[in-house]
């Protein structure tokens, strides 16, 4: 199956359709990706990612990256970088429109002594608890501030002392009077401005009055000459006060639209909670491979492509729902699958001699790269009389249809012969089987076409003078719970068994030459990368990327093709 699949139902880009059917708007489509840079982008932002640039190149238009930078407290430079690389490495480019919501400050302050000057702003001196207690409930209206019936003088004069800095943190806001009493409680005279004197990661000491998230998402929307300004669902109940600062500012409106967030089972989408998974040492950090942070995912193997197929997959909808985690799984898989190159690999090795193969022969046994892709060839595999296999495919007691190695039993080495398992070696003290001593046919070399002898089991195995050692990881999911993010406690929620470290794993001497973020499938194992942070040229370390959901049945189809009908 193509990854290029039919896309999935978006009810946005059917809006955007209509709307130019109907000739509403003769502009070109501009959207927006506004991240606020005080953490790494997660999957969900993924969701974003790819609507807002996936519409705007669907239509035509460009999409800007904002950051929405309002907040000094909790932001960083080292966000804004990770975020641009990340939006880069997901295969979108919004060309020269680096934008910052900081870069408008000035004009947004303009517009708030606009707003003062209409008598639709006034400076608040109720603290952020009375200013909370004011606000009312769902059921009641709240109560009007004692500071609200200021003149326009005086509040133009307080908001600017705001500004100069004569007053500290918490000591005055500016709040737009709207409706006490309205139904929708961010209509209750919503905060624009409030004082922090902390110092801004791009404005630096400049400004101690910094702008509300509402205050300013709208008018750098407005600003920036965005048509459609796509959010996810909890901005509904924003949208009357979206609207209500641009008419009252009698600027460009753009149009709000809102669509449901992304959730994914067995792990969280919310930066802070991914902070507290950092923060706390749960992880090894942003971009651990189990992480569902796009860092994360890059880390771990994900592909651009299988994480756009992966957002196509689940399109966009207004009602909340929860993604199944394997779906994005399968989207990778089935990325890797068709562009992956195959390798043998033992993970936990365990020595086999072939009594009957001379001591110093080495053959070079051809192995196919890619039967998905004839175009990436074939390889040479050496082989020679004492090799590795995987402990799993030895059972010294094997249960019915067990069709790999037993004593006394015959199974096919990939590549290269069958084999017969002759005598099984035990450490005497443990009993540990650390041997196997077994002997092959000649006959059976893999396409010499000398015999048609079949055997029920193919195993993988590696040459163990030649092989390669490394380390692989194998992950789990991070959370035992399938939606953690429910539980009381998220810590309670964390799977103990998330990592598993396999050292002294022997991989295929060509192994050697894979570059860091290149996935590769091990046979029978799964997808596999060299992992990008950890790894150094004398230390070679694997992460898997997703395992092999069939792998057996796969492995087996094929033989039975290949093994096919001789002449
Ligand atoms: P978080 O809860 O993780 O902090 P956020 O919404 O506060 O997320 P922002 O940096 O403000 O994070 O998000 C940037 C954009 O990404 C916003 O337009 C937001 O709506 C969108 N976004 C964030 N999380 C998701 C999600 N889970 N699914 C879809 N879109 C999301
Ligand atoms: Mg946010």
């Amino acid at each position: 199956m193509s990854t290029e699949a039919p896309k999935a139902s978006n009810f946005i880009r059917n809006i955007i359709n209509a709307e130019l059917e109907n000739r509403q708007s003769g502009k070109k489509t501009v959207t927006r990706f506004p991240p606020e840079p005080n953490g790494y982008l997660h999957i969900g932002h993924a969701k974003s990612i790819c609507l807002n640039f996936g519409v705007a190149q669907e239509f035509g238009g460009h999409c800007n990256l904002r950051f929405d930078d309002t907040n000094p407290a909790k932001e960083e430079d080292q966000f804004v970088q990770s975020i641009k690389e990340d939006v880069k490495w997901l295969g979108f480019d919004w060309g020269e429109s680096e934008l910052y919501a900081s870069d408008y400050f000035e004009q947004l302050y303009d517009f708030a002594v606009h707003l003062i000057e209409k008598g639709k702003a006034f400076v608040d001196d109720l603290t952020a608890g009375e200013i909370r207690e004011h606000r009312g409930t769902l059921t009641e209206p709240g109560r009007e501030s004692p500071y609200r019936n200021r003149t326009v003088e005086e509040n133009l004069d307080l908001f600017e002392r705001m500004r100069a800095g004569e007053y500290p943190d918490g000591a005055k806001v500016l709040r737009a009077k709207i409706d006490m009493a309205s139904p929708n409680l961010n209509m209750r005279d919503p905060v624009l401005y409030r004082i922090l004197h902390t110092e801004h990661h791009r404005t630096g000491n400049s400004w101690c009055i910094y702008p509300m998230y509402d205050w300013a998402h709208g008018q750098s929307d407005s600003i920036e000459g965005i048509t459609h300004s796509l959010c996810t669902l909890e901005f509904e109940d924003h949208r009357p006060l979206y609207d209500w600062f641009l008419q009252e500012l009698e600027i460009y409106q753009p149009r709000q639209i809102e669509f449901a967030r992304m959730n994914l089972t067995y792990t969280v989408v919310s930066k802070r909670k991914l902070m507290l998974l950092v923060a706390e040492g749960h992880v090894s950090g942003w971009d651990d491979p189990r992480m569902p942070t796009i860092a994360g995912l890059r880390r771990r193997g994900f592909t651009p492509k299988s994480i756009r197929r992966f957002c196509e997959l689940i399109g966009v909808a207004k009602r909340e729902s929860i993604v199944g985690v394997a779906l994005l799984e399968h989207s990778v898989r089935e990325h890797l699958n068709e562009i992956a190159q195959r390798r043998m690999a033992v993970l936990k090795p365990l020595k086999l001699v072939l009594e009957n193969y001379p001591e110093d022969k080495v053959e070079e046994l051809e192995a196919v790269n890619n039967p998905e892709d004839p175009a990436a060839g074939k390889r040479k595999v050496p082989f020679s009389r004492v090799l590795y296999i995987e402990q799993d495919d030895f059972r010294e007691d094997p249960p019915r249809k067990f069709f790999r190695l037993a004593p006394g039993k015959e199974v096919r080495l990939r590549y290269a012969y069958i084999i017969k398992c002759e005598e099984v070696i035990k450490n005497p003290e443990t009993g540990e089987v650390i041997e196997l001593r077994c002997t092959y046919d000649p006959e059976t070399r893999s396409g010499a076409g000398s015999s048609d002898r079949k055997v029920k089991g193919t195993i993988h195995w590696v040459s163990a003078e030649h092989a390669i050692s490394a380390e692989v990881r194998l992950y789990d999911r991070l959370f035992s719970s399938a939606n953690p993010a429910g539980e009381e406690d998220l810590r309670q929620a964390l799977n103990p068994d998330s990592l598993q470290r396999l050292e002294g794993c022997k991989l295929e001497p060509c192994l050697e030459e894979v570059v860091p973020g290149a996935g590769v499938q091990f046979e029978r194992l799964g997808y596999f990368c060299v992992d990008s942070v950890d790894y150094r040229p004398d230390r070679l370390v694997f992460n898997r990327t997703v395992p092999l959901r069939d792998g057996w049945a796969k492995i087996e189809k094929a033989q039975q093709s290949s093994a096919g009908p001789k002449k």
